[in-house]
């Protein structure tokens, strides 16, 4: 007989994570010379800012990681940035919104999207 039931894992416990928190490093980088702000950059939370970065353009376009102490200006090409208002931050990352599944729906969800969910469930 195995009437003892068994302890369900994947359904209680993991269904609401609290949002992961990072401690994360800003500081904006700006020319010494044209006072032309460059961006910001960011690093992990650590001994002052490492010399390679993230540097997140001021229009929030382009994000990529840099050499920030190499880059040039892009208004006077002078090749002397430096970083001001260095800030350690706490940043929330929460479960990313699929925009594809959070359209308002009505009557049964599509198959497509019950079987991706039981994945995901699953998984
Ligand atoms: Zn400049």
């Amino acid at each position: 007989m195995s009437s003892v039931p068994s302890p369900s894992s994947s359904a209680t416990s993991q269904q609401f994570e609290p949002p992961k928190q990072q401690r994360v490093l800003t500081a904006v980088l700006q020319c010494r010379l044209c006072g032309q702000t460059c961006g910001v950059l960011e690093s992990p939370a650590g001994v002052g800012l490492p010399p390679v970065a993230r540097l997140t353009s001021t229009d929030g376009a382009l994000s990529r990681l840099v050499a920030w102490q190499r880059l040039r200006c892009p208004r006077c090409g002078s090749g002397s940035l430096f970083a001001i208002e260095v800030a350690i931050v706490t940043r929330r990352h929460e479960a990313p919104i699929d925009m594809a599944l959070d359209r308002p729906r009505r009557g049964r969800p599509p198959r497509w999207l019950v079987e991706l969910r039981a994945r995901q469930e699953a998984a």
